[in-house]
């Protein structure tokens, strides 16, 4: 029986065909054109143009179709010409197992009302929570280093309910081998991996869209059954599946896809419910690679309606993955073991991790606080056991016997009338800070932060001064650059000369004859403080008694370098200070730092004038030269940096030689010379002392003078294609204009291909000189590895913890560790022991690297 009567006459050639297994089939000729004539009668005998736009579909091409292929579009054509009755046909896919159906409604299944307080995605977190939205990667947290037992010493496999988290999923009955395989690739291995392998969103699923309610740009979800499926070759090969729910027809394309799997998955007249966006295309409804899901029988809501959304693992298909961590949190998130104490959880307002684990996977009605619950609470494991094995690497070191280098009060004010000017309050509180280190027999690693000109040398100098002069030890101070360490190498040598004290600099172009004098006299201790670069980590360097070891500009650095300069002394370790380019935020510092004690210098020497900073689009190149030109020819100079990359490339250092013949003709009247990592390091310092004596109106550079030069005369800093660099960055460069007594001027020239977003994150230097906010800025846009840049390697590995987002739980777990420490220094208490072991568990072999460093 048809749906209209007037589909009789349409359908009776198709029953023809598909008579006995479909033997005639090959005997209908232009079975399309007869077809689509038929279908023309029957548009104009009231047949409802819905069920006529999806026949058109499928008859389309129908004849050039194979065998299989035809089989599946006549069946599919006979199915709704007739309404979904019960299929008269065996689906032709296998020929013997086609979904049977029941007789379904012409219209979808009501929607039911979302139940009240579920949402799909986890409420906005309070202020203490990690970012809901973010992600989660595999969080492979607990036993993460215990055995694991891998199929080959074990053939048999294993129920689920049996397996304890260490258990492989090889070993388990219900994953594949091919699968369990894909989940390793992935770092998924054990029960544990795939318990904190987290949904990274949910989605309602309580709501059915019929296709006709379907809108272009909705992400919706349909049920209706599949009508056609095929391949479809043109331009782009792709698998073609027409779905229809009796409102209207659905093309939901693949363009990746095996074959047998589309074949046998989506034969023709399976019901399936479909979860994506959806797209025109003319009036054609469309989805491109839906989430498929195959409804069999009458469970309309197989997998409940709040459905996790996993991040992908290639080659398991998603409802594989749903369904082997769904069943395994069904069976085993009971086992996960808590190493935290309740009386702990109790205080951070901590999810106790088997239920919250349970929960993630299998969302009920009001799951998604509950997910909520389980980020927070393995954010701030993370947190907290990064900070525990800091601040354990911390006490091991001041455990140790150090230096006790007494500074008394007349030393520090014979020092402190050495420099040129007097000291801020904040570096004399720093000072206080450093000098009670010394002080103390214990040794010293002090970081000190301050914004770019708030005076650290000064106060690395001081401290340099204060060691020689009260207990006749030696210094030395890392610089990453010649030109910083010649700057550096003359300030000490002003301040020491008047303490009747030796300074001398070592570089990599210190002439080897000056060199051996250096290091001999080095060595007898005659001098009291040694300035330089890399040089200086070489091993016949060595002093006489090293007291203390400074390094500028710290991030340039790695552990090594530092372990190199304390090796210098062997007896007990040299105290040790460590000085940032840049302020750096308090979430990194604390996460990469967290076993160093912080000095922050916030405040800046007085009579500055914060430089004025502007940015332009590239097309107003004159107008950014014509300020330049105005300082020119009021005595000024001007810096003009362009984003090379080292200068290693040498397309762009080409580029930079043309570019700056072109700025000789733009300011012809004054000289303008290049400067750039290239170049050796005496013709480097040679256009920089010509420049630093204003002699070079003009200095075109890469980033190498970054780096903390100093010329008092240079107001004006261009910053070409200034988009390509990090906001810190830029703040670091500005700092090298406005040092003098008259203003700077800063112009900041987006790149040609930037974008508004490029603009906006530029103006944010147009809007503050505080660089504690402009690296908070940074990080937020640009996550923290771009921050420290790609030499600061050793970022903790953060699986859910966000530094962005959860600098409030961090400084909780930090709060926490602070306690634990303060009543446990080496957490050596029985009580402790389930933290200890947790803790060995995730830094197993990395916590004595944390403490050599
Ligand atoms: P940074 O912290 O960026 O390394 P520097 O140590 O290079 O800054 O100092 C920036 C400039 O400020 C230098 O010219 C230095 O001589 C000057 N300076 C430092 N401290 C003071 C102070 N207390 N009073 C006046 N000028 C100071
Ligand atoms: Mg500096």
């Amino acid at each position: 029986m048809a749906t209209s009567p007037a589909l009789d006459p349409f359908l009776r050639p198709l029953r023809f065909a598909a008579r006995n297994d479909f033997a005639n089939l090959g005997v209908l000729k232009d079975l399309e054109g007869t077809l689509g004539r038929l279908l023309a009668r029957a548009d104009g005998e009231g047949c409802p143009p819905q069920i006529l736009i999806d026949l058109r579909a499928l008859l389309a091409g129908l004849d050039d179709l194979d065998r299989g292929e035809k089989r599946a579009r006549v069946t599919a054509m006979i199915r709704i010409a007739e309404g979904g009755a019960e299929p008269t046909l065996e689906t032709p896919s296998d020929g013997t197992r086609g979904p049977r159906e029941k007789p379904r409604p012409s219209a979808p299944p009501p929607s039911r009302p979302p139940p009240a307080d579920v949402s799909p995605t986890p409420p906005a977190p309070d202020e203490a929570g990690p970012n809901p939205k973010r992600p989660l990667p595999v969080a492979r947290s607990l036993f993460r280093a215990a055995p694991k037992v891998t199929p080959s010493t074990s053939g048999k496999r294993q129920p689920m309910h049996e397996a304890e988290p260490a258990t492989s999923l090889a070993k388990l009955v219900g994953v594949g081998p091919k699968t369990a395989e894909r989940l390793a690739a992935k770092g998924i291995e054990t029960v544990q991996d795939a318990l904190f392998h987290l949904p990274m969103r949910y989605e309602d699923r309580s709501q059915l869209t019929s296709i006709a309610d379907l809108r272009p740009g909705d992400r919706a979800h349909v049920q209706g059954v599949v009508a056609a499926s095929a391949l479809r070759a043109g331009r782009k090969r792709m698998w073609e599946v027409a779905v229809r729910d009796g409102t209207g027809v659905l093309s939901c394309r693949f363009f990746r896809f095996r074959r047998q799997d589309m074949e046998s998955r989506l034969a023709v007249g399976t019901r399936v419910r479909l979860f994506g966006a959806v797209t025109f295309f003319g009036a054609q409804k469309q989805m491109a690679h839906p989430d498929v899901e195959v409804v069999r029988g009458e469970d309309e809501t197989a997998g409940g309606d709040v459905r996790p959304v996993y991040p992908d693992v290639e080659g398991v298909p998603s409802t594989t993955l749903r369904k082997i961590l769904q069943n395994l949190a069904q069976v085993l998130a009971a086992k996960v073991w808590d190493p935290m104490p309740e009386s702990w959880r109790e205080t951070f307002h901590l999810a106790p991790l088997a239920p919250a684990v349970h929960a993630a996977h299998l969302p009920t009605d009001v799951d998604a606080a509950a997910l909520h619950a389980l980020r927070r609470r393995l954010a701030f494991d993370e947190l907290f056991y990064l900070q525990l094995a800091l601040g354990l690497a911390r006490g091991d070191r001041e455990a140790q016997p150090g230096l006790a280098q007494n500074v008394d009060s007349g030393w520090r004010e014979l020092a402190e009338r050495a420099l040129p000017f007097s000291p801020t309050r904040a570096q004399s509180r720093v000072l206080d800070e450093i000098a009670e280190d010394l002080a103390a027999a214990v040794p010293m690693s002090r970081m000190v932060q301050g914004d770019v000109g708030s005076g650290k040398t000064a106060v690395a100098l001081l401290a340099a001064g204060l060691v020689a002069q009260a207990a006749g030890r030696q210094s030395c101070l890392l610089a990453p650059t010649e030109i910083l360490a010649e700057q550096h190498a003359r300030s000490a040598h002003d301040v020491f000369a008047k303490l009747g004290l030796q300074t001398a600099l070592l570089t990599g172009s210190t002439p080897s004859r000056a060199r051996a004098a250096l290091v001999r006299a080095c060595r007898r201790g005659d001098v009291s403080l040694v300035v330089g670069t890399h040089a200086l980590l070489e091993p016949d360097v060595q002093f006489k008694e090293l007291g203390l070891v400074i390094i500028d500009e710290q991030h340039r650095f790695g552990v090594e370098q530092r372990a190199r300069l304390l090796a210098k002394r062997e007896d007990v370790p040299p105290d040790v200070l460590v000085m940032t380019a840049t302020p750096i935020p308090r979430t990194l510092t604390l996460s990469l730092y967290g076993d160093l004690r912080l000095s922050v210098i916030d405040e800046l020497p007085p009579g500055r004038t914060p430089t004025e900073t502007r940015v332009y689009p590239a097309r107003q190149a004159g107008k950014v030269h014509a300020e330049a030109r105005r300082a020119l020819r009021a005595g000024r100079q001007v810096y003009i940096v362009f984003p090379l990359v080292e200068a290693s490339d040498q397309l762009e250092l080409k580029a930079a030689s043309e570019a700056v013949e072109e700025l000789r003709e733009v300011f012809s009247a004054h000289p303008v010379e290049l400067l750039h990592g290239k170049m050796r390091p005496d013709e480097k310092n040679e256009v920089m002392r010509r420049f630093a004596r204003g002699e070079v109106g003009v200095l075109v550079a890469t980033t190498v003078i970054e780096v903390g030069v100093d010329v008092p005369n240079a107001t004006v800093m261009i910053i070409e294609e200034a988009d390509r660099f990090g906001l810190s960055q830029l703040h670091q460069l500005r700092g090298r204009v406005g040092r003098g007594t008259h203003p700077g001027l800063c112009l900041l020239v987006a790149g040609k291909g930037a974008g508004a977003e490029a603009s906006e994150r530029l103006s944010v230097m147009a809007e503050t000189t505080d660089g504690f906010l402009i690296a908070e800025r940074d990080l937020q846009i640009r996550g923290p590895g771009e921050v420290l840049g790609t030499r600061q390697s050793g970022l903790p590995d953060l699986f859910v913890a966000d530094l962005v987002a959860d600098g409030q739980l961090l400084e909780e777990a930090r709060g926490a560790v602070e306690a634990l420490l303060e009543s446990d220094p080496q957490l050596i208490s029985p009580d402790h022991a389930s933290l200890r072991s947790e803790l060995e568990r995730r830094f197993a072999g990395k916590l004595e690297r944390l403490r050599a460093g």
